[in-house]
């Protein structure tokens, strides 16, 4: 989502007259984009900003100014403390409020012509009532033939370990029309690919012609009608909010592809429900179950976190239970990152480190033979796979199969934006390799 939300304050902010430059020093204005779900992510802000004030310092010695900008949920919940600490910085702004950053560098700019100088940097972090959607420019020239498209955003569920519902702010779901509206403007510019996004993007409940009632399922079945679109997919989905719809767009629609990241956390229903995730392991694996029904050849990926306070060792064998029982094709798992402001961060039974460090290296190491396994799966098969760009070597392509594995394929330029079958020669844990199936190939 926040790469999303890095795209729209460039389209924002070209109308003024700015373009993306690849040279941080040369900058104008830096933007740094920030996440706060765990305490890494937000650590790295302190870093990076260090390194961009040298920048503008350098451009200050040569008389020109660079105005800093840190966006996203760093901003968001620690907005004060970092124009207490980095009195350097110019703007802050929310991930509900950068939608204003035009005004904002225009009042920049009188200060400056009528001479005010900088003064204490300006603080836009309030949710405002108007959602920032209407605000929001038509897209530029999509990256890639792949593209985001954010449907939903925040979050009502308030799970004990997250920052999220704090720092996007209450679930909201965009009118359909408006979706339908940016995804062909998005496929009118030749993208063939769209991920739509949210927080908890299948509690979608959109309106269309102001009648209530659209799920994602519904959604995604009235995207499909978009002809040169050739792949949907959706992400983040919440286990308790997976509904019927849901399932049947992946038994119906061929152009959702049959990969879904259902993020459970914890094996132990103990632990769920500490977390306040509002399901047990035995529902999930319920749901799982119905949607492989509905479609067989559907994988799954996840997220887990080890070490959230309170865990014991039986409930860690019950996280590593559960992945056995899934088979995940992908996961991504965390330890128990402490938030300020959240329920779970003031439990005494915190779990030390080295408990956590061990417990993760051992999920870890499960998750990546199943990973690998899924992986060597495909070899000796063909697969569609969506060129994206040039692969890591010359001749190469990369491009993303429908179970968003990344596949290098030695194949003409030309085919970037294409789906093509291939034939599996090679996998990894990380990727594929393959060659391209010709036509006369597959007649035979
Ligand atoms: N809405 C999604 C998750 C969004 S946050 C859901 O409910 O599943 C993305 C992931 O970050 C979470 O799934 C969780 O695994 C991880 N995460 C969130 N807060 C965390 C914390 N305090 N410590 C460690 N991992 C965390
Ligand atoms: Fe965070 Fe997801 Fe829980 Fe919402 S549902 S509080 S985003 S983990």
């Amino acid at each position: 989502m926040n790469v999303y939300d890095s795209e729209r304050m460039a389209d924002l902010l070209k109308p003024l007259g700015f373009i993306i430059t690849e040279l941080p020093e040369d900058a104008d204005m830096v933007i740094l984009n920030t996440c706060h779900i765990r305490e890494k992510a937000s650590e790295k802000v302190y870093s990076e900003l260090g390194r961009i004030r040298e920048y503008k310092e350098a451009k200050r010695l040569k008389d020109q100014n660079m105005v800093i900008a840190v966006a996203g949920c760093t901003a968001q919940a620690e907005g004060e403390e970092i124009l207490r600490r980095a009195k350097y910085v110019d703007v802050i702004v929310g991930p509900q409020s950068y939608y204003r950053l035009p005004q904002i560098l225009a009042e920049i700019e009188r200060k400056t012509v009528v001479g005010e100088g900088p003064g204490r940097g300006i603080l836009e972090i309030d949710f405002p009532v108007e959602s920032k959607f209407d605000f929001l420019p038509e897209s530029a020239e999509p990256q890639s033939v792949s593209a985001f498209l954010s449907i939903q955003e925040g979050c009502d569920k308030f799970c004990h370990f997250c920052v999220v519902p704090y720092t996007r702010g209450a679930e909201y779901s965009r009118p359909v029309e408006t979706i339908y509206e940016e995804a062909c403007r998005l496929v009118e510019k030749g993208v063939q690919e769209i991920t739509l996004l949210g927080q908890n993007v299948n509690a979608y409940h959109g309106t269309f012609s102001d009648r209530e009632g659209w799920t994602l399922g519904r959604l995604i079945q009235y995207l499909s009608k978009i002809q040169a679109l050739k792949r949907i997919r959706y992400v983040t989905s919440h286990p308790a909010d997976v509904n019927e719809e849901q399932i049947n767009a992946h038994r119906d629609i061929e152009k959702l592809m049959p990969y879904l990241h259902l993020p459970i956390q914890s094996g132990s229903d103990r632990i769920l429900k500490l977390m306040n995730r509002k399901h047990t392991a035995s529902y999930y694996l319920d749901v799982i179950g119905k949607l492989r029904s509905a479609r067989p050849d559907i994988a799954f990926s996840s997220d887990f976190i080890v070490g959230y306070p309170g865990e014991t060792d039986k409930d860690f064998e019950d996280t590593l239970e559960l992945v056995a029982k899934v088979n995940f094709a992908s996961a991504f798992s965390f330890k128990y990152s402490p938030r300020p402001g959240t329920p779970a961060s003031v439990l005494d039974d915190q779990v030390p480190e080295e408990v956590k460090t061990e417990r993760l290296a051992r999920l870890q190491s499960l998750l990546f033979e199943q990973q690998t396994a899924f992986n060597q799966s495909f070899i000796g098969k063909s697969i569609s796979v969506l060129f994206e760009k040039q692969g890591r070597h010359p001749g190469q392509l990369m491009g993303r199969s429908p179970y968003l594995q990344s596949v290098y394929v030695e194949a003409a330029p030309r085919l970037i934006g294409q789906c093509v079958n291939i034939l599996v020669t090679h996998a990894s844990q990380n990727s594929l390799t393959g060659t391209v199936i010709t036509q006369e190939k597959i007649a035979i």
